[in-house]
């Protein structure tokens, strides 16, 4: 399909459709293509005036665009400001974690694990049954609780996810 802007012998501009131009040619020739507002049959393909208008549209466009490209300041990059803060979080999880493999390391260096008995253990040598040394091992929160509680220093060990067995 193909469309035409048309135009009479009054001036009367018009725009119509056709399958293609041959049949724009058939269809004036045997007056089948009328005007609509003077119902004249002497009609003629107006100037290219479709084609003119879209390169001055697009033309008219550009300079509109330049024109706010001129007045609005260069926008900052969007992906920078996104990407920074994810790379830097990730290199102070990766801190953090360094961080606690090492005070992990320190503190069952030279300490026995004792296991679950932890608490009871702690306990007697707070009483001193057994001889001060340096012990790790679990204990839940409630019998942490209870051993600071009863003046038993207890730290809690930090753990890493991939630290546990
Ligand atoms: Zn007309």
């Amino acid at each position: 399909m193909i469309k035409y802007s048309l135009v009479c012998e009054s001036a009367h501009g018009f725009e119509s459709w056709f399958p293609d131009s041959a049949s724009y040619d058939t269809q004036v020739k045997r007056g089948l293509v009328e005007c609509p507002t003077c119902q004249s049959k002497q009609v003629s393909k107006a100037m290219m005036a479709p084609a003119i208008s879209t390169s001055r549209r697009k033309e008219a466009r550009r300079e509109a665009m330049q024109a706010v490209a001129e007045a609005t300041p260069a926008p900052m990059p969007e992906a920078a400001p996104v990407q920074q803060p994810v790379a830097l979080l990730d290199e102070r999880q990766q801190a953090v974690r360094a961080m606690i493999r090492e005070l992990h390391e320190k503190l069952t260096e030279n300490s026995t694990d004792v296991g679950s008995s932890f608490p009871e253990e702690a306990r007697r040598m707070h009483d001193g049954e057994t001889p001060q040394r340096s012990i790790h091992g679990q204990a839940t929160f409630e019998e942490a609780k209870a051993l600071v509680e009863e003046g038993i220093p207890v730290l809690p060990l930090p753990t890493l996810p991939d630290d546990r067995n």
